[in-house]
């Protein structure tokens, strides 16, 4: 499923990407605690999305995905930091400067039940960002822009689905849908947030090569946000770690997956269920929930969890820093030495 080759132009950059949403409280508990208090749901992050590739962001549930991700469509706005797209700056654009760019950036949801209208027929869930867009001339090229998409995601007849409603399909069918309707615009990014998570595990495979070959059809480039590492693995060219807001690795897939460095890959990796219980686990499983992201630890987030936390661990921050050529990770094993 990988390209062999891909373009090194940047399609998204993150850079020093910061999201951080302040907490409502009662009138006595702003009297007695400090005003500031917010949940850092991105700390700090900067990456880029090369064109034509997919990119996965993997991390437990809490670590900053889909915030990242809706920031990167400026779905939402960054506290700091900035957005580029194709070499714009797009962190400050108003809704209407961003419309354009709409057409060109799609998201596919996880929850294709609460994605999709209930009182809409299937013609028109797709057809609606045709219109919004302005792309069909008349009524005829709209219709046969969502009979090609449909053909396309194997919803077969058109004809048949293009009259339905969303209660009268199958789980598989509506995700489906939501494709359909991300690819109809021809984007040039998409983001998938965990768009399998919901469906039986007998049809996540079928879903997601779908899009992996819509992706590749197109050449769209595709930020894939995943729980799942095995997922990541067959889906991605490239993964970035994240914990708690930060990103803690990055690498080429096989590379991270392969050749973990930092101890939460390793971790997750150790997670992952292995065909044959004799195979060598590459880490520790860890134990644990991930912590609050309004009280993340001190120094590097994952010291609470971390079987080689040491004293610089507690209080120092471990910058991300580059290892093997393309191989980033951010733990203090990697930059200088511990201290005792
Ligand atoms: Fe563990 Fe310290 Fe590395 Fe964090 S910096 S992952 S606590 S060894």
């Amino acid at each position: 499923m990988r390209r062999t080759r891909l373009e090194n132009d940047v399609i998204v950059s993150a850079s020093d990407l910061k999201k951080y949403f302040p907490i409502k409280r009662g009138f006595f508990e702003t009297l007695v605690a400090r005003s500031d208090i917010s949940v850092k749901a991105v700390d700090g992050i900067s990456f880029n999305v090369k064109k034509g590739e997919v990119f996965g962001l993997v991390g437990e549930s809490g670590s900053g995905k889909t915030t990242t991700g809706r920031l990167l469509l400026r779905l939402a706005s960054p506290t700091e930091g900035k957005i580029t797209y194709k070499g714009k700056d797009i962190t400050d654009l108003t809704s209407k400067q961003l419309k354009p760019l709409r057409r060109e950036m799609q998201i596919i949801f996880q929850d294709p039940f609460e994605s999709l209208d209930p009182r809409m027929t299937i013609k028109d869930i797709i057809a609606e960002p045709l219109r919004i867009q302005r792309v069909a001339k008349n009524d005829e090229e709209l219709e046969e822009r969502v009979k090609q998409i449909l053909r396309e995601v194997e919803l077969l007849p058109p004809e048949e689905f293009m009259l339905r409603f969303p209660h009268e399909m199958s789980g598989g069918q509506r995700q489906r849908i939501a494709v359909a309707r991300a690819f109809v615009l021809n984007p040039e990014f998409v983001v998938a947030d965990e768009p399998v998570s919901m469906l039986d595990v007998s049809i996540r495979a079928e879903i997601l090569n779908l899009m992996l070959a819509l992706v590749q059809k197109r050449g769209a480039s595709f930020l894939y946000i995943t729980h799942d590492l095995a997922l990541a693995r067959h889906m991605c060219d490239r993964i970035a770690v994240m914990y708690l807001g930060r990103i803690v690795e990055l690498g080429g897939v096989e590379a991270v997956i392969n050749h973990p460095m930092h101890p939460y890959t390793k971790a997750l990796i150790a997670a992952v269920p292995v065909p044959d219980p004799a195979s060598k686990r590459i880490g520790e499983v860890i134990s644990g929930e991930i912590p609050s992201p309004i009280f993340p630890p001190p120094g590097c987030h994952f010291h609470t969890r971390c079987p080689y936390a040491h004293q610089r661990c507690l209080v120092e921050d471990p910058p991300l820093v580059e290892i093997e050529k393309g191989h980033w990770a951010a733990c203090h094993l990697f930059d200088t030495p511990l201290l005792s």
